[in-house]
């Protein structure tokens, strides 16, 4: 007997990973009546386990960060990066960072934020994948599903007075809408990520590590530069994450098994990544691969919908972005909700504020992380203006931080431009000559 899905209700959440769950509680604590439709069934797999500190202050406005810390994720210290044999390092507690950033298994962390948005009071349906929204009633869309929990395969309708496309790179609205753009530039990238056993880290004291110490030394993120992309080498609690993001001709015409061989030769050949994988065994069956890199849409919020997390955008990873915008993204939007559903006549006004703030941090991300690779899509004074409104030691981190590779050259200009430069510190950013 499965429960039933209500056909009407104020807010509906299409999507239940960090941005849609999220949003979901902060309806359902302020009373908003809200359903989440979920197309997997929790705990399911997803990508991104490197989060920064950043993801805190989001997590302590939901009321979720403690169940965050009692499961006991591993604390991670800040990142190195050997980028054109440069080796560098950050250290977030050098920048005034009390809590740590983490290295979560996503199914974990993911299922504990929409456990949480369900006991905030959302009512969670999973293995319900939206199919469209109808937005002939401009008052009160209907949202179409197809229902997997049964063998019929039950297609059904809710009619809501607002939409929330939480739906992740499948993007549900934008594809709706026709308005998602692959972001141009020089160069496209794709991503190709597989799991490992019993791999070696590197430590917040710049040393390489076997598994079993990972209890004393704390971790950090490591990232290098790799044939013209780049590589990050993640650990987990008892498996680490490995991904190449390359430029899509390096591997054009590849099938699976072929992509296969080349990411083992290539984890095999790399300096570093070799060592810190000397007696790991990859986990058969573990690789993935993500084509449709770096995409954007100027279409993301209207009178009755808001994209947001990655439906609204996706930003190359290699500063662990995703999650912190997502987060953002549905403090934003909820707050716009809210306001609207109290004073409908200005609802237009506040979906547009609210695109602006979430193309600003887009525009941010994407600055800071494709480089000289190109700008599209980034409107250069929203992103002046954030980064004079950033706290200073935000903002000197964010500065060092794009220091570390040679990905942020757009950003830089822009921080000049906006008089934020010259607050650059050496602090926290320290070059070192032996290899981990
Ligand atoms: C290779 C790679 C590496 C990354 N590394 C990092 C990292 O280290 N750190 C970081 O912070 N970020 C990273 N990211 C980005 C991060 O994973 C995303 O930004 C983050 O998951 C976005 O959260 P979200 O809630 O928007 O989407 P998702 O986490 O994708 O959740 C979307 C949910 O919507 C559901 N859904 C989809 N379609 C439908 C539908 N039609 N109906 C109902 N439900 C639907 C999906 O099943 C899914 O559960 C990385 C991304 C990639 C691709």
């Amino acid at each position: 007997m499965t429960t039933q899905i209500p056909q009407q209700t104020d807010v509906v959440v299409i999507g239940g990973g960090p941005a849609g769950s999220s949003a979901a509680t902060h309806l359902a604590q302020a009373g908003v009546d809200v359903v989440l439709l979920e197309k997997a069934q929790f705990p399911r797999h997803q990508v991104g386990e490197s989060l920064i500190p950043h993801i805190w202050k989001f997590t302590d406005l939901t009321g979720v960060s403690e169940k965050i810390q009692q499961e006991g994720f591993l604390a991670k210290a800040g990142g190195i990066t050997v980028w054109n044999d440069n080796i560098r390092q950050i250290l977030f507690s050098d920048f005034g960072y009390r809590r740590p950033g983490l290295h979560v298994e996503r199914d974990v962390f993911d299922h504990i934020l929409l456990k949480h948005a369900e006991t905030s009071g959302t009512q969670v349906f999973q293995s319900i994948a939206v199919k469209a929204v109808d937005f002939s009633d401009k008052d009160w869309p209907e949202v179409r599903y197809l229902d997997k929990r049964t063998q019929d395969n039950y297609t059904g309708t809710i009619r809501c007075q607002y939409v929330i496309d939480a739906s992740g790179h499948s993007a549900l609205l934008s594809g709706q809408f026709g308005t998602r753009q692959t972001i141009s530039s020089q160069v496209n990238f794709l991503s190709l990520w597989g799991y490992f056993e019993g791999s070696r880290y590197i430590g917040v004291d710049r040393k390489s590590h076997s598994a079993a110490e990972i209890k004393t030394v704390k971790p950090v993120t490591f990232v290098m530069s790799v044939d013209g992309g780049w590589l990050w080498h993640i650990i987990l609690r008892d498996k680490t994450s490995v991904g190449l993001v390359l430029p899509t001709e390096k591997m054009r015409g590849m099938d699976r098994h072929q992509r296969e061989v080349f990411y083992k030769q290539t984890c095999v050949r790399l300096p570093y990544l070799s060592q810190l994988l000397e007696s790991a065994r990859f986990i058969e069956g573990s690789l993935q691969y993500r084509p449709d890199y770096s995409y954007y849409s100027e279409n993301i919020c209207g009178d009755n919908y808001y994209c947001i997390g990655d439906s609204a955008a996706f930003v190359d990873p290699i500063f662990s972005h995703g999650v912190q915008n997502a987060l953002y993204n549905a403090a934003v939007t909820t707050l716009a909700i809210k306001e609207s559903l109290k004073k409908k006549k200005n609802r237009s006004r506040y979906s547009q504020l609210c695109a602006n703030r979430m193309q600003q941090f887009y525009g941010f991300s994407r600055a800071l992380s494709l480089g000289d690779f190109g700008c599209h899509g980034v409107n250069p004074e929203l992103v002046k203006n954030l980064m004079k409104a950033l706290p200073p030691l935000e903002l000197a981190l964010i500065l060092v931080a794009s220091e570390m590779t040679n990905r942020s050259e757009n950003f830089r200009q822009l921080a000049r431009e906006a008089g934020v430069w010259d607050k650059l510190e050496s602090r926290g950013c320290c070059r070192f000559e032996n290899p981990p």
